[in-house]
């Protein structure tokens, strides 16, 4: 719509593109890789706005596509992933494309990753290590320092379980689907995680005073607001106080 609403990154290392953004910034996309070499995809996760390009460049290429075994159905089937109305007016269903399974690491020229499965925003999601360089690429799962939103098959507990196995590497940069470059890259998990902790034991404390979960929201989080309503409650306040009660994802607490 020739603005921008919400941004998401994709990284060209060497000849490896991980993720290919979103199908509304198609041109744009494949047009900026014109004139480049790119030999391999690897996606981190099964989101539209993470395949969105797969079928484009992967045509364009001739190139295989490597994710998590579970990513690969809906690479298959984009389709399988039901969005919700505001996913499909920001970025639509992409095209199909052809993935492979991802090992445990993969060399790619003068590059090496190390595959860490982290689950906790989808259950296929990857993060890639680059151990020489010690570069993390986090997909979605880092997205920034504060917590305040949870999508609704998130978990809470498993995100902040996985952020802790992350700031275990030797970290210089990481890279992050929403924030791009993130100089400092461990301080800024172990700070990410200090954060999450302290709202885990915060909602929990005040759960043992009597509150209920959504007076805990507003005394911790305050009342919902905009993303609430433009997602149709997928992203709320609620859905992280209820994750971390539960300790389960929100849509699972029946
Ligand atoms: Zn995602």
């Amino acid at each position: 719509m020739g603005f921008l609403l919400y941004p998401v990154y994709a990284f060209l290392v060497g000849d490896t593109l991980i993720d290919t953004g979103t199908n509304r910034a198609d041109h744009e996309f494949i047009s900026a890789l014109k004139g480049r070499a790119v030999a391999r995809i690897i996606n981190t996760h099964h989101h539209e706005d993470h395949i969105g390009n797969n079928a484009g460049v992967q045509a364009m290429f001739g190139i295989p596509i490597y994710a998590h075994a579970l990513t690969l159905p809906y690479l298959d089937n984009p389709r399988l992933n039901k969005l919700r109305l505001y996913q499909r007016v920001v970025w639509d269903w992409p095209k199909p494309s052809k993935g492979t399974a991802i090992g445990s690491s993969l060399d790619a020229a003068a590059y090496h990753f190390e595959v860490i499965h982290s689950p906790g925003h989808t259950d296929d999601h990857i993060c890639l290590y680059e151990p020489e360089r010690k570069w993390l690429f986090t997909g979605d799962l880092f997205c920034g320092t504060a917590f305040i939103y949870l999508r609704q098959d998130e978990n809470y507990l498993q995100i902040l379980d996985t952020l802790k196995k992350l700031a275990a590497l030797d970290i210089n940069v990481v890279f992050c689907n929403l924030k791009g470059a993130v100089e400092n890259g461990r301080e800024a998990l172990l700070k990410k995680i200090f954060r999450m902790e302290k709202l885990r034991d915060d909602v929990l404390k005040l759960r043992d005073q009597g509150l209920t979960a959504s007076k805990v929201r507003e005394k911790l989080l305050g009342k919902e607001d905009s993303w609430n309503l433009i997602t149709g409650g997928h992203y709320s306040k609620q859905n992280t106080v209820d994750s971390i009660l539960f300790g389960k994802r929100p849509d699972e607490k029946q």
